[in-house]
């Protein structure tokens, strides 16, 4: 099998050039093919050598796979599914917005952390995406060019295969690469302490944890990766950071009825999240069959909102998007699998 060229850093390709004796430049050009001008094919590299073009072809191709099913929601997001090798296939949400247009991508196929509440979860593990796959997913977009936004919240925990995963942003945001604005990029953790440290040390882009609930036994009912993660002990970490200029530190809270939305759960967000500049964004669950779990009733999320508000963290409600085409995480995968 050949090796794929897309998903390498430049310092990669210049390996790549140099052990072909090709000129230091090649590997610029290489890398402008792929990630500025969107080439497919090491044909289409038309200012390289024909020499050149005939060595990597013969030992590489770029990778890139287009995407093997859609599905289009009423109100225009798009899940699109693309190949993963042998370990199965993963799903990215584009969803498109007056002033912005977001792609949700996946970083594994299945999960390792078995959060109660996901689809993906219940899964299991099929393995890790590589820098190609989970780069593959942005560039064989049909809609790349409008896109504005990543937000790295698809399928499996980014932090569970993280030197891929800061790979890809380093590719995204690099100068020779995508040259897109870290501020325009997020990354969702449930909270792996050690790679939250080298995330926030190595990239500039947002940071957003999962938190679901205050209390460590409460949120070890949800994830049961509380235990080994307590979140307690990323929040300590993440103060150490400063969070006072343009990235931003976010809170996801996903809205249960009767397990983390009581007045009980607001006290504990305000204690736990006191002094921090942080922002919490609730979220309306989706229905995934096979879970006992209800979302809040509107009000209460509304409610919810506002006290937080009034306790000085600056809350907002996750619009919901895409609900009839299962856009919680998982769903069109395992649909897919098990008709297949
Ligand atoms: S919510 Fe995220 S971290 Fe939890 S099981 Fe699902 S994919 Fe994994």
């Amino acid at each position: 099998m050949k090796e794929a060229l897309f998903g390498k850093t430049l310092n990669e390709l210049i390996t790549v050039t140099k052990d072909a004796g090709l000129p230091g430049f090649t590997a610029h050009q290489i890398a402008d093919w792929m990630y500025k001008k969107g080439v497919r094919e090491i044909e289409g590299m038309t200012n390289l050598s024909k020499k050149a073009r005939g060595y990597l072809g013969e030992r590489f191709e770029t990778g890139l796979t287009s995407h093997i099913a859609v599905e289009t929601s009423e109100d225009g997001t798009k899940k699109y599914l693309f190949p993963a090798g042998d370990k199965g296939t993963v799903e990215a949400a584009w969803i498109p917005e007056s002033d912005r247009s977001t792609l949700c991508i996946s970083t594994q196929v299945g999960c390792r952390m078995g959060c109660r509440f996901c689809m993906t979860g219940m899964q299991g593990f099929q393995g890790n995406l590589s820098v190609t796959e989970i780069l593959n997913q942005v560039e064989s977009l049909p809609e790349k060019d409008l896109l504005t936004n990543i937000v790295y919240m698809g399928m499996g925990e980014p932090l569970d295969n993280t030197e891929s995963v800061l790979t890809s942003i380093e590719i995204l945001t690099a100068e020779w690469g995508y040259a897109m604005s870290p501020r325009r990029i997020t990354l969702s953790t449930i909270g792996l302490k050690d790679s939250v440290r080298r995330f926030l040390d190595k990239s500039q882009a947002h940071l957003a944890i999962s938190l679901h609930s205050p209390f460590a036994e409460e949120r070890h009912n949800l994830m049961p990766a509380e235990t080994a993660h307590p979140v307690k002990e990323v929040i300590d970490l993440i103060r150490e950071y400063d969070w006072s200029g343009q990235r931003r530190i976010s809170f996801e809270y996903i809205m249960f009825k009767d397990i983390n939305d009581r007045d009980s759960d607001i006290r504990g967000l305000l204690k736990l999240l006191n002094g921090l500049h942080c922002r919490v964004n609730l979220i309306r669950f989706h229905a995934v069959p096979g879970t006992p779990y209800l979302s809040s009733p509107g009000e209460r999320i509304t409610e919810f909102r506002d006290r937080l508000t009034a306790g000085g963290i600056f809350t907002t409600i996750r619009a919901s998007r895409g609900e009839d085409i299962h856009a919680a995480c998982g769903l069109l995968s395992t649909r897919l699998k098990s008709e297949g």
